[in-house]
């Protein structure tokens, strides 16, 4: 690896040295948008060579080195329990499917309803951002054309490479939300969408178009990274009584949050949901790939694990990652635990309503399944996105940032007492999971209508 002898920009601070081989700096350097403050961890590490950096090149579904990917794959379905256990819900496969097959002249597909196969079998799912343009989808009238083949040719690219990836992966069978529900059917879409818990919840793993904008962009966005990595300082300063002299790698502190967290996908509202309940995702970063499973964070460039030090999603950390591991606790002889299952569900609504969504009357209904998981967990019931038992804490959410004026409110999507009727990002006051003494009751709680459209009175 190519050591560089000097910062790639102004060095402005320099934090440590720390006993567990990295320290923490920051600097200033040029990028196409002009000075930026970039903050680094620089590690030393025992074989630099190890740490694999992947060029920005070209390339596409049948060349791309998926080795990364199927050792992930085999690693987790072998060895992760935490991954492994039984989830909250009984495995079955989606109503329909598409199924993939290899012919002489070139992968073939065509939809199937699930209901063929004596038992559930193993399949994948698509997360994707669907973009502008409309999709080529399942309609009504084509369910029997599909049924005999699905042109490629039709096919956004992301489908086409994810169909690849699956069949390079050892999977012939794969899950694509419009391609699999009937797009022009009320009650299909309503049934199936119901079932996105156990649709991503049960499939072997997700391939996420996690970089790509449209479905039109495809798993293979490749773009060149700001500032070329990884740089590789030498060092030979002095920090108080301490040196450090070495060869150091410079990793960003946002390595993943940039590249997988703040991603055009997982900026989406209904996203939430798909990464929520996918026991596995595989990530199509913009310049490599990502995998993120219960017991594993990791990238081409760290294989075997993320560095610790990095900033990550709190939705994950404190969200969704300790409600798995709870999901199966008999929270009833364990009261305590109940504090962290809120903090999981405030996590995750706070992570939520930063997100993206095309209309917001769909704020209650695209976390609607989420809440459904958290419902049987807590036993409670959620009412307008808060639950009925905590009602009081839960009403000291409060919008995220200062400005209160000029907001858009949508009484007309839910009651004036909760967040879901701001087009804002919230946030609950870690406090109130801890509040000792509540002096105020609740006499009666009613709401009305239907998910999109709700209304309700509080008496306290
Ligand atoms: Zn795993």
């Amino acid at each position: 690896m190519e050591v560089q002898n000097t910062f790639p920009g102004e060095l402005e601070w320099i934090n440590g040295p720390e006993d567990l081989g990295y320290f923490s700096l920051s600097f200033q350097a040029k990028g196409p948008e002009g000075l930026a403050r970039l903050g680094f961890g620089a590690y030393r590490f025992k074989d630099p060579d190890s740490i694999h950096f992947p060029e920005a090149e070209l390339e596409d579904a049948s060349t791309r080195d998926l080795r990364p990917a199927q050792q992930w794959l085999e690693q987790c379905l072998e060895g992760h329990i935490l991954c492994n256990q039984p989830g909250l819900h009984p495995s079955a496969l989606p109503r329909r499917l598409i199924q993939l097959r290899e012919e002489t002249g070139g992968l073939q597909a065509r939809l199937i309803e699930s209901r063929v196969f004596p038992r559930p079998c193993p399949y994948v799912t698509l997360s994707h951002c669907w973009g502008p343009s409309p999709l080529y989808s399942l309609k009504s009238h084509l369910l029997e054309e599909l049924a005999s083949d699905i042109p490629l040719p039709n096919l956004p690219r992301t489908y086409r490479d994810a169909f690849e990836v699956a069949v390079r992966l050892g999977f012939t069978l794969i899950w694509i939300d419009s391609l699999c529900i009937i797009q022009d059917s009320a009650s299909d879409l309503e049934d199936e969408s119901s079932r996105m818990a156990d649709i991503y919840g049960n499939a072997s793993f997700n391939i996420a178009a996690t970089a790509s904008a449209s479905s039109k962009g495809g798993l293979f966005v490749q773009e060149e990274p700001d500032v070329p990595w990884p740089h590789v300082v030498s060092i030979d300063i002095q920090i108080g009584r301490r040196f450090l002299r070495g060869d150091y790698t410079l990793v960003s502190h946002y390595f993943w949050s940039s590249n997988v967290d703040r991603s055009p996908l997982n900026t989406r509202a209904w996203v939430l949901q798909e990464r929520f309940f996918s026991p596995r995702i595989l990530h199509f970063g913009r310049d490599r790939l990502y995998w993120e499973c219960q017991d594993l964070l990791a990238s081409e460039s760290f294989a075997s694990g993320q560095p610790a030090f990095e900033f990550k999603s709190e939705a994950r950390q404190w969200g969704y990652t300790p409600f798995r591991k709870l999901m199966r606790v008999n929270l009833g002889s364990r009261p305590h635990l109940q504090s962290v299952i809120r903090r999981a569900w405030y996590e995750t609504v706070q992570n939520y309503t930063k997100s993206e969504l095309t209309y917001q009357s769909d704020k209650l209904v695209a976390i609607a399944g989420i809440a459904k998981t958290f419902q049987s967990v807590l036993d409670d019931v959620c009412i307008a996105g808060l639950w009925k038992r905590t009602l009081i804490m839960d009403l000291l959410w409060c919008r995220a940032g200062a400005e209160s004026t000029g907001l858009h409110r949508a009484f007309d999507r839910a009651p004036s007492w909760s967040w879901a009727c701001l087009d804002c990002a919230i946030t609950f006051p870690t406090w109130a999971l801890e509040v000792p003494t509540v002096m105020a009751t609740m006499e009666s709680v009613e709401v009305r209508g239907s998910v999109t459209h709700q209304s309700g009175t509080l008496r306290l």
